[in-house]
């Protein structure tokens, strides 16, 4: 028999309908021949309302204590889900991520999967029994409970996957696939049958939500195909894969990330080590630094420029303020409503054209482009956060991603 690996996220698991709705479409994976290990999400809103309630008791809630709160979230849903098997004639069982034998280190709250120790499952599919694993959760040597970060049921179906070996991960949502943009700004968009990890990747880290982009870089290393489907209907979703693609637009998909801010030091003094003196102290602070652009400089001057997240400006500031007085740097600007439009597409490589076809999109459409980012297969902007839904829609009409 194969192993299908099936996750459904909180939505799909909302209330006890939708639970009896998952465990039918779980009993026709078997029927259909297959063994099946799912992987739950906390129900609903489950975890923002258990994160809330930590802070109503604490004002900087222990980080163990947090970790071991949220994994109940998963370990409802999946109790739920196997009662619920069990009660439509299927046999099933559920197991806490530490059950399930996933060992994480010990960074709490977004904890990072070390191994999986997988004899408890193997034997449990051997009696013929649907293994139900809360998702988002591990456990670390010394026993103590972790979360891997939010979103992170997705990682825990991908690791398993890989370790048991399945022929796909079907990961099933609210949402039907991946789109050629998100579609609530873009009504004319397209949902894909399929997207590289590669492509996947670049989505995921620049502005598309719909998949945890740690999932997505473990399916490309094991090489698990992972279908992005939704759990409400039947429709055929979107497989992302490492296989050959069918021939398409060389764009495959357009983002928009709204969550940028941009921190410009002006008039610093251009010497060896003061990128260095500026950018250790925020690595220091955890603030995490994205697009990084030193001008050329102009008689030993330059101006400095990164983004960070939103909720991060402030902090950034005061980190990079004191020693910007101390190089003798002008000073620090602030500026907290950006966005960042990408273009995304394995064909775009080796193909000349595509910057400046979308350059010229954002000029039609009285776009400014104030910093410009690349990778092989996307090219990104930074622009006014107030324009990134026109220049989402402008650039999907430019590379003709739109319905037929
Ligand atoms: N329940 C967790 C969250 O909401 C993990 C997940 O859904 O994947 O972030
Ligand atoms: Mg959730």
């Amino acid at each position: 028999m194969s192993l299908i690996v099936q996750k459904y996220g909180g939505t799909s698991v909302g209330d006890a309908d939708r639970i009896r709705n998952v465990a039918n479409r779980i009993i026709a994976t078997r029927k259909a021949g297959n063994d099946v290990v799912v992987v739950v999400s906390a129900m609903g809103d489950t975890t923002d309302d258990l994160i809330k309630l930590a802070y109503q008791v604490s004002e900087k809630p222990s980080e163990r204590e947090l970790d071991v709160l949220l994994s109940t979230g998963e370990i409802v849903a999946s109790t739920l889900l196997a009662m619920s098997l069990k009660s439509l004639g299927c046999d099933a069982i559920s197991l806490s991520g530490a059950q399930a034998g996933i060992q994480t280190d010990a960074n709490h709250n977004k904890a990072k999967i070390l191994n999986i120790e997988p004899s408890r499952i193997v034997s449990e599919l051997k009696k013929g029994c649907v293994i139900i694993v809360a998702g988002f959760q591990g456990v670390t040597k010394e026993s103590d409970v972790t979360t891997l970060g939010r979103g992170g049921s997705d990682t825990t179906a991908v690791a398993l996957a890989a370790i048991l070996g399945a022929k796909v991960c079907e990961r099933y949502t609210d949402v039907e696939g991946i789109y050629t943009a998100d579609p609530r700004a873009v009504p004319e968009a397209t949902k894909l049958k399929e997207i590289s990890y590669d492509e996947m990747l670049e989505l995921a880290t620049y502005g598309s939500k719909v998949m945890h982009p740690r999932a997505v870089e473990l399916g490309q290393i094991y090489n698990i195909p992972i279908l992005v489907a939704s759990s409400f209907n039947d429709h055929p979703g979107t497989l992302i894969h490492g296989g050959p693609m069918e021939i398409r637009n060389k764009v495959t998909a357009i983002t928009q990330d709204m969550d940028v801010a941009k921190i410009t030091i002006v008039g610093v003094p251009d010497k060896p080590g003061i990128a260095a003196s500026i950018f250790e102290p925020l690595a220091k602070a955890c603030v995490s630094v994205d697009t990084i652009v030193q001008n050329a400089s102009i008689k030993n001057i330059t101006d400095l420029t990164f983004t960070v997240a939103k909720g991060d400006a402030e902090k950034a500031l005061r980190v990079v303020n004191p020693i910007a007085a101390k190089i003798g740097a002008r000073e620090c600007l602030a500026d907290t409503r950006l966005a960042k439009v990408s273009i995304i597409g394995c064909g775009m490589q080796n193909t000349p054209g595509y910057a400046a076809t979308m350059f010229s999109t954002l000029y039609a459409a009285g776009v400014n482009i104030q910093l410009i980012t690349t990778s092989e297969i996307r090219i990104t902007v930074i622009i006014a956060e107030d324009k990134a839904k026109e220049a989402v829609r402008a650039l999907h009409k430019a590379f003709e991603l739109e319905k037929e």
